[in-house]
């Protein structure tokens, strides 16, 4: 059995220093019944805790590291930029750069903004898209989680689930009643919402792929419909692609799936393991923001060249062929997961876009949170611990996603093979 001495100790301190000792719920492992296990360092494909242990990692900082951990082109750069100073308060080259990455790749965006987080990129987006069209209203779906703005904090994803809280205390009733919700690839529940509010539906805001229930992609043609009922009812679609985007694939989800909506919101990847968002559109809507236009939204380290750097050299490094081989190690992983749950008559539901994997413990299609949630909890909870006595590190909550990264090996991948034979063995 792996020992966590230290790790207990720390989060012994830690519980009395931040609430629940986290610095963001989903660490705490609450719904695995374990502590949590503080880490130490990483480098490519492994992690290793501050007892010693080490782990094959699929969380990857929740998905931010394509590259792995402590990928050499990023450091090194890191290194030169914050010997020229780690911020300004001013434009700087890198931010042209970056900037120019994402518009070339992402169909939808034809200009950008840079925040510093996957929260701060919706709350602007609505704001933007209120603004814009001088509604009120937001539609989003259950399950699907965009940060912890006040009007996206509704029936979400992500650690809100795991934890089952999904109206939190402290979000003002007046703002709540302008988020209206239905479930994930429902069309007919859309309809039903924009006959009865289409004039004053300011964004339909969605992950093109939910990565906060679990991974469940989006049926055929719902995009779409999405897509044309919007541009009908001139409602903005957001694609929240914190997750999906340069994670889907080279062209992000939408890119993937031949959509385009009319913003976008970035994080993860794209700060490469540092904190960044962006938020992005049509030339049109981009500039009602200020300085140009008259919706404000702002930031003392927005576009940070540190950020700015390591996102860069992520996604220049992140070229076609990247995606190809990870999503060759993502086909074997799932063949691996399918063979082992046959063998051993576990109730298996496997979900996949790009490199984006969701694993559930029921033989039903999960396609939307109410089936994501008929997934038992319990099996996933010992399915959990043994993993992570196997040593492969997995988010601690069915409805997480696991993540590849382009450091895994063949090998990383057969030994995580391994590892689940042993478990389900038994489950
Ligand atoms: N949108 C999506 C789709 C996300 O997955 C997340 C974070 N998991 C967020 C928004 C919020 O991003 P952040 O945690 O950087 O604020």
């Amino acid at each position: 059995m792996k020992k966590f001495d230290r790790s207990v100790d720390a989060y012994k301190e830690a519980v009395n220093l931040m609430p629940g000792g986290v610095n963001s719920p989903v660490r705490a492992f609450n719904s695995v019944h374990m502590d949590p296990i503080f880490m130490e360092r990483g480098k490519g494909s492994k992690i290793y805790d501050i007892d010693g242990n080490d782990y094959l990692d699929y969380v990857l900082s929740w998905g931010p590291l394509i590259l792995g951990h402590a990928d050499e082109r990023v450091v090194e750069s890191l290194k030169k930029t914050a010997e020229l100073g780690t911020s300004f308060g001013t434009p700087t080259l890198i931010e042209n750069e970056l900037a120019n990455l994402v518009i070339d790749r992402v169909p939808s965006i034809e200009m950008l903004r840079m925040v510093n987080s996957g929260t701060e990129a919706t709350m602007s987006a609505l704001r933007v898209a209120r603004g814009y069209t001088g509604r009120n209203k937001i539609l989003k779906f259950e399950g699907n989680y965009h940060g912890h703005g006040d009007s996206l904090l509704i029936k979400a994803g992500s650690g809100v689930a795991t934890l089952g809280l999904p109206d939190s205390p402290g979000v003002p009733e007046s703002i709540a009643e302008n988020t209206i919700t239905v479930p994930y690839n429902d069309i007919e529940s859309v309809k039903y919402v924009f006959d009865e509010y289409g004039d004053d539906l300011a964004a339909v805001i969605i992950e093109p792929v939910s990565g906060n229930m679990g991974v469940v992609p989006p049926e055929e043609g719902f995009l779409q419909d999405l897509r044309k009922i919007t541009e009908e009812n001139e409602t903005v679609l957001i694609f929240d692609e914190v997750m999906t985007g340069f994670r889907v694939g080279y062209n992000s989800a939408q890119g993937h799936f031949g959509v385009t909506p009319d913003m976008t919101c970035l994080g993860k990847v794209i700060g490469g393991g540092l904190p960044v968002g962006a938020y992005g559109g049509k030339r049109e809507i981009m500039e009602r923001v200020a300085p140009v236009g008259d919706i404000y939204q702002a930031g003392t380290l927005s576009g940070n060249p540190l950020a700015m750097t390591a996102g860069y050299e992520t996604l220049k490094a992140m070229d076609q062929a990247a995606y190809q081989k990870i999503s060759k190690k993502v086909d074997r992983l799932i063949e691996g997961y399918k063979a082992a749950a046959e063998k051993y008559n576990v109730p298996l539901t496997v979900n996949r876009a790009g490199s984006m994997v969701g694993v559930f413990f029921t033989n039903e299609p999960v396609v939307n949170f109410e089936t994501a949630n008929q997934s038992d909890l319990e099996m996933f909870s010992r399915y959990y611990r043994g993993m992570i006595e196997q040593g492969v590190f997995l988010p601690p909550s069915q409805f997480e996603g696991i993540f590849l990264s382009s450091a895994h090996t063949d090998e990383d991948i057969e030994d995580t093979i391994q590892a689940v034979e042993t478990v389900f063995q038994t489950l």
